[in-house]
């Protein structure tokens, strides 16, 4: 059975004070405001929560995907919105850590700590959610340098980022196998962000729509091979998954623990709860229906 080990218990407690006292005081501002929280991203940063995945030789903290999950989980029970800052940053991070070259690693992915970067990731399109191999986006090569063309949209962090990973197609007649992913600074010409999408919940957080028109971008920013993309988007997200899990997990959680003491805080619910306690003694048994 897998068991936390002390590191694991001890990552726990640092979270859940850190929420306690640092989040939860500021969840309702955020969400209200709808503000992306620099005070929050910085404060992250410090705390490692935002560099968790990089490895300590590129300036992080080198942590594994149980970190992340405690992270996700604990910061989710005061602030679902914040907790999704800590997994699009990862999400954003991992395929420069799982396929980028050491040059990339040394150049995209130290920079994130060194320089507080935020990432964000484009993989979704308009007409292309659960399918990624039906994207339209292209990139069209020319000497040493892609041409960016098409639209993202539900990008997380939109705007804020500093660096995007993207994917396009190369081989637009090759389907998925066609798809390549590039690391995108911000400032490109041909980059336009739309307003921010007003949503109902994980507010502070934004997402937006990008279109990239003839985005001139460098080879060397091309992430693994051409058509590499979609592996890279896959096994980025398998490994954010379980952080995904772990915040639904934590949103979970508190929403039982706010709706068992309100409900405790009602008479009828309390008198209700002692009777079935009362029965339970004359009846000899544990005060359970079943
Ligand atoms: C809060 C939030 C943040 C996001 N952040 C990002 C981000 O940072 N970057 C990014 O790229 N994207 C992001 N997304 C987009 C997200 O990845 C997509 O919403 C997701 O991939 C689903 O795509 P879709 O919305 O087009 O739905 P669709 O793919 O159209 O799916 C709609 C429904 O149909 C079902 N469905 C789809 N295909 C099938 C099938 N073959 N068989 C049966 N059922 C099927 C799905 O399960 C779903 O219930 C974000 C979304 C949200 C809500």
């Amino acid at each position: 059975m897998f068991e936390f080990t002390e590191e694991y218990e001890s990552l726990l407690r640092e979270v859940r004070e850190i929420a306690e006292k640092v989040v939860k005081p500021r969840a309702k501002e955020i969400e209200e405001s709808d503000e992306f929280p620099e005070d929050m991203a910085n404060r992250f940063f410090k705390e490692g929560y935002l560099q968790i995945l990089i490895p300590e030789h590129l300036g992080g903290v080198g942590k594994d995907i149980t970190s992340f999950c405690i992270i996700s989980e604990e910061i989710a029970k005061v602030s679902a919105s914040m907790s999704l800052l800590v997994i699009v940053q990862s999400v954003g991070t991992l395929p420069i850590l799982l396929f980028g070259s050491d040059s990339q690693k040394k150049e995209y992915g130290s920079k994130i700590p060194k320089d507080h970067l935020i990432m964000a990731f484009c993989l979704t399109e308009p007409l292309a959610g659960s399918d990624v191999g039906s994207m339209q986006m292209t990139a069209t090569k020319e000497g040493n340098r892609y041409f960016l063309n098409g639209k993202k949209n539900f990008v997380t962090n939109g705007g804020v980022a500093d660096q995007y990973i993207v994917f396009a197609k190369t081989n637009p007649s090759r389907g998925r196998r066609g798809i390549s992913a590039f690391v995108v600074e911000k400032g490109l010409s041909g980059m336009t962000f739309s307003s921010k999408d007003d949503k109902i919940g994980m507010r502070g957080i934004p997402s937006c729509s990008i279109t990239f028109k003839e985005v001139p971008i460098s080879n060397v920013h091309l992430i693994g091979e051409e058509g590499d993309g979609f592996k890279i988007a896959m096994e980025s997200i398998n490994r954010s998954r379980p952080a995904i899990g772990a915040q639904a997990l934590g949103i979970a959680e508190s929403a039982m623990e706010i709706a068992t003491l309100f409900a405790m805080s009602k008479e009828t619910i309390r008198k209700a709860h002692c009777q079935a306690g009362r029965n339970a003694i004359y009846a000899g048994g544990d005060g359970d229906d079943d």
